[in-house]
C-alpha cells in the first residue's frame, strides 16, 4: 500500500504492478503499517481512513488492507471504489490536507498548531483549500468537502497534530529538499492543465522554492569541523532557530557511538558530536596516553551518520593554564564506580559542564551502558539548571552479550572469550528482579557474584 502526496501512481504500478497496489488517505490514523507482520503501529482511534485500488480487480487487496486497519482499533476505514479514478480520488484527498497546511507552516516556520491561532494565515489556507477544491471537481473528482468543510478539516488536523513539525518544515530545517513540487506544485500543474487559476497556490510554490534556496545557502550540506570555542558559538548561532542534539564522545567510535548519533538526527533538527579525550577523568595511573584515537576514521563514521558539525578541540582550548574549576557532585567517589576510579566523575561532570555551555545543545544523549554517567549528567543539568534534556539510550552489545566498548581493543583473545559472562551475570540478576523472584539486593547481588566468580576475569563486584 502506497500512501503519499503527488500523483505518482503510474510509476508506482509499473514498479509493482497495479493490481497490488492500494492507495490510501489516512488522517491521524495509522503512522506505521506492517504488511507481512500483519499489524498497524499507533493505530489512534479518531483516524479516518479511505482506500481504493488502483486496479479494478485488486479491490480484495484494498479490502484485506482496510480489515486489518479495522481490526486494530481504527476509527473508520472505508474502500472507496477500485479502478484509477477511485485512487486518483484517494490521492488528491490526502493532497488536499497537505495543500493547505504544509507550505503555511514551512514559510511561517511554526508548528501546525500555532495555524489555527493566526487570523492572517487562516485566511491564505481558506483561499487554498477553495483553489484546491476547484481544481479537483475540474478534474472530475467528487471531493467530499465544500470549500469551507475543507478549510475546517484541514484545521482539525492541524489542531490534533498541533506539536508536530509537518514534513515540509522539517525539510526546510535541515536545509533538505522539501515536497513543494510533489504537494502545491502538482496542484499547480494540473490547474493550468485545466485552466483554473491557482493564484494562491502559485505563490506559496514560489515563496517555498525561494526559502530552499536561502536554507540551501545558509546551510553547508559538508560537515563542519569546529576547534575552538568561537567557532562553535559561531555555529549555534548561525542555526539559532534550530534544535541541536549533541553527543560527547572521546572518540575510538563504534555501533554504540552511531546509535546515540542515529537518535540525535532523528529527534533534533541538527546533530552534532564531539571527539575529546578528556585528561581530567583518567588518574594518573590509568591510560590516558594509550587510549585509541583514530580521527580520520571518526570523522568519517560522523559524516555518514549525518552529523552536522564536529566539535574536537585540543586540551588547551578546554584548559587553557590558568584554568581553575571543577564540577563535583558530593559524595560520589564514595560510591560503585565512583569509589573504584575517584575524580573520575568529577572530570566527566566538569568536562560535559563545559560541552553543554560552549554548543548549547537542545538534547544531550548518552549510553545507558555508563549508568553512573548518565545520573551525573541528569544531576549536573538539574542542579546547575543546565537548559538541555538528557536522553539515554540503549546499549548497543555484541551478539555474544558483550557491550561495545573502546576499551574493548584492550582484550586479550582470552579476555574476550570470557567477557560475555558479564551480561549473562547481569542478565541473571535483572531476570531475577523482573520476574519477581527477588528484590532483594543482596539476593540479587550474590547470584550475579557466583555468576562472575565461576570466572577468573572479573576484579570486583559491588
Ligand atoms: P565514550 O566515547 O566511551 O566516552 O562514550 C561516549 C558516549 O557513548 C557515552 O554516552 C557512552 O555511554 C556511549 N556509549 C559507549 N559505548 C556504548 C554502547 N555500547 N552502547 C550505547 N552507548 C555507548
Amino acid at each position: 500500500m502506497s500512501v503519499q502526496n503527488g500523483d505518482n501512481l503510474d510509476a508506482l504500478s509499473a514498479a509493482v504492478g497495479s493490481d497490488r497496489l492500494v492507495v490510501g488517505s489516512t488522517t491521524l490514523a495509522a503512522n506505521k503499517v506492517d504488511l507481512a507482520a500483519g499489524s498497524v503501529n499507533n493505530a489512534n482511534p479518531r483516524g479516518v481512513t479511505s482506500l481504493a485500488a488502483v486496479a479494478t480487480h485488486g479491490r480484495p487487496r484494498a479490502e484485506a488492507v482496510a480489515s486489518l486497519f479495522a481490526a486494530s482499533g481504527l476509527g473508520s476505514c472505508t474502500v472507496d471504489g477500485s479502478g484509477p479514478d477511485a485512487a486518483a480520488k484517494v490521492v488528491w484527498q490526502k493532497l488536499a490536507v497537505n495543500a493547505v497546511i504544509n507550505p503555511l507552516t514551512a514559510l511561517l516556520e511554526v508548528e501546525n498548531g500555532r495555524l489555527v491561532d493566526l487570523e492572517a494565515s487562516r485566511e491564505l489556507a481558506r483561499s487554498l483549500a477553495s483553489e484546491f477544491l476547484a481544481v479537483a471537481t475540474a478534474k472530475g473528482l467528487a471531493l467530499p468537502w465544500s470549500p469551507e468543510s475543507l478549510h475546517l478539516a484541514a484545521e482539525d488536523v492541524a489542531r490534533a497534530t498541533a506539536p508536530n513539525k509537518s514534513s515540509m518544515l522539517a525539510d526546510i530545517l535541515r536545509g533538505t529538499p522539501t515536497e513543494i513540487e510533489a504537494i502545491n506544485g502538482r496542484v499547480v500543474d494540473e490547474a493550468s492543465r485545466l485552466g483554473v487559476p491557482v493564484p494562491t497556490h502559485k505563490s506559496m510554490l514560489t515563496l517555498v522554492r525561494a526559502k530552499e534556496e536561502l536554507q540551501r545557502a545558509a546551510t553547508s550540506p559538508e560537515m563542519e569541523i569546529l576547534t575552538t570555542v568561537d567557532e562553535v558559538r559561531r555555529f549555534r548561532s548561525r542555526h539559532a532557530k534550530q534544535t541541536i542534539g549533541m553527543v560527547p564522545t572521546m572518540g575510538g567510535l563504534h555501533a554504540g557511538h552511531m546509535n546515540l548519533m542515529e537518535a540525535a538526527t532523528r529527534q533534533c533538527d541538527l546533530a552534532i558530536a564531539s571527539l575529546f579525550v578528556n585528561p581530567k577523568q583518567f588518574a594518573p595511573t590509568e591510560d590516558l596516553d594509550v587510549y585509541p584515537r583514530q580521527t580520520q576514521i571518526d570523522l568519517d563514521m560522523l559524516r555518514e551518520a549525518g552529523a552536522a558539525a564536529v566539535f574536537m578541540p585540543d586540551r588547551e582550548a578546554m584548559y587553557p593554564e590558568d584554568y581553575a574549576t571543577q564540577v563535583d557532585i558530593e559524595g560520589i567517589d564514595t560510591i560503585s564506580e565512583g569509589a573504584a576510579r575517584p575524580g573520575f566523575f568529577g572530570g566527566v561532570a566538569t568536562v560535559c559542564t563545559k560541552l553543554f555551555n560552549i554548543a548549547q545543545p537542545d538534547k544531550v544523549f548518552f549510553g545507558q551502558k555508563d549508568g553512573l554517567q548518565c545520573m551525573v549528567i541528569r544531576r549536573i543539568v538539574q542542579d546547575l539548571n543546565i537548559p538541555t534534556e538528557v536522553v539515554v539510550c540503549p546499549t548497543a552489545r555484541e551478539a555474544s552479550g558483550l557491550a561495545l566498548s573502546t576499551r574493548n581493543q584492550y582484550l586479550t583473545d582470552y579476555q574476550r572469550q570470557r567477557a560475555p559472562v558479564l551480561f549473562r551475570a547481569l542478565s541473571a540478576g535483572n531476570d531475577m528482579f523482573t520476574s519477581g523472584e527477588s528484590n532483594n539486593r543482596d539476593t540479587i547481588v550474590s547470584t550475579v557474584q557466583s555468576i562472575l566468580e565461576s570466572d577468573s576475569i572479573v576484579d570486583s563486584v559491588q
